[in-house]
C-alpha cells in the first residue's frame, strides 16, 4: 500500500512538472495499474458501505422496491462518476477529472514487434470517438504484427492528436516507440470522417514521401475506394500525431488516414483491415530490399 502511494505521488508530481521526456514507459503502465488498483481499494468498500447504508435506512421506512431502485440508482451515479470521468468539464471536478482519465491512459500492442510500422488511433475514445478505429487498430495489429498504439481518453477531455498533449504518456510512449523502431518507419494514423470518402492527410507532404503516400492510394483505390489526397483534413494543425512525428529527410513517414463510416462497422472492418494490411506489407517489402 505504501509503495502505491509512493508511486501514486511520484507519478503525480512528475505529472505536474511536465515529466522528464525519457520517463521509462513500463513504470508509467507500472504505475498506471498501481493506481487502478489503489483507486478500486478506494471506490469498492465506499460503493458497498453506500448501498448497504441506504438500503438498510431505506428499509426501515419504506418499501422494497423503492429501496431496490435508490441503490441501483446510486451505484449507476458511482460506477459512472469512474467511468465516465472525462465527461466532467466544471472546474469543481478538474482534479477528478484528471485523476480517474489517468486511470487509463493508452492501450498498446506488439510493443516489441520488429516491423517498422506503427498504428496509432488517438480519438478511440467514447464518448466523441472516431468509432471502430481502436478496433481497427487492433485488427490490424493482430493481422500483421505491428505496434499499435490506442488512446484511452476521449478528446472531450485530451484531443491525444493536439499539442496540448504532448506531455501525456500516450505521447510519452508514442515517441520513444518511434526512437526504438528502425528506419525507414511508417507511422499510420486511423481517423473517422463523416462522408464516405476516404482521405489520407500528409500536411500537404510534409510529413511523408510522395512515393509512399501513393503506394497507400493506389491500394486503397485498387479496393474501388474512393480516396482524397491532402484536401479537406490534412492534419496540418501544429501538434498533430503526424506533424509531430513525420520526417521524411529522416526515414520517419506519417500518414493520416481518415474513413467513412461506412468502412467503421463491425461488418466492414475485416474488409478495411485487410486492405490496409496490404499497405504494411507493401511498405515492408519496399523498403527492406
Ligand atoms: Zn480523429
Amino acid at each position: 500500500m505504501l509503495t502505491t502511494v509512493i508511486q501514486l505521488s511520484h507519478n503525480i508530481i512528475t505529472r505536474i512538472n511536465g515529466g522528464p521526456d525519457d520517463l521509462e514507459a513500463e513504470m508509467i503502465v507500472e504505475c498506471s495499474m498501481a493506481r487502478k488498483e489503489y483507486v478500486r481499494s478506494l471506490i469498492q468498500p465506499f460503493v458497498v458501505f453506500a448501498i448497504t447504508a441506504v438500503t438498510v435506512l431505506h428499509a426501515l421506512h419504506s418499501d422494497i422496491l423503492q429501496t431496490v431502485s435508490i441503490s441501483v440508482i446510486i451505484a449507476f451515479l458511482l460506477a459512472s462518476l469512474q467511468i465516465r470521468a472525462t465527461d466532467y468539464s466544471e472546474p469543481f471536478f478538474r482534479y477528478a477529472v484528471r485523476f480517474f482519465a489517468s486511470l487509463r491512459e493508452y492501450k498498446i500492442l506488439n510493443s516489441k514487434s520488429e516491423l517498422p510500422v506503427i498504428i496509432t488511433a488517438p480519438h478511440a475514445q467514447a464518448p466523441n470517438a472516431d468509432k471502430y478505429t481502436g478496433t481497427l487498430a487492433e485488427m490490424l495489429g493482430k493481422q500483421t504484427g505491428a505496434t499499435v498504439i490506442i488512446g484511452k481518453i476521449s478528446r472531450l477531455y485530451l484531443d491525444l492528436n493536439r499539442q496540448e498533449a504532448n506531455k501525456h504518456p500516450f505521447r510519452k510512449r508514442l515517441r520513444k516507440l518511434v526512437l526504438e523502431k528502425k528506419r525507414p518507419l511508417l507511422i499510420l494514423d486511423i481517423h473517422g470522417k463523416k462522408d464516405d470518402k476516404v482521405e489520407l492527410g500528409t500536411a500537404n507532404g510534409l510529413t511523408a514521401d510522395s512515393s509512399i503516400l501513393n503506394m497507400v492510394a493506389d491500394v486503397l483505390k485498387a479496393y474501388n475506394l474512393d480516396v482524397l489526397i491532402d484536401e479537406h483534413l490534412k492534419g496540418s494543425q501544429e501538434g498533430t500525431i503526424i506533424r509531430s512525428f513525420g520526417r521524411p529527410k529522416d526515414g520517419i513517414h506519417a500518414i493520416q488516414i481518415e474513413l467513412p463510416p461506412s468502412l467503421r462497422t463491425p461488418k466492414s472492418l475485416s474488409f478495411i483491415s485487410s486492405i490496409l494490411a496490404s499497405v504494411i506489407k507493401n511498405f515492408c517489402s519496399n523498403t527492406q530490399q
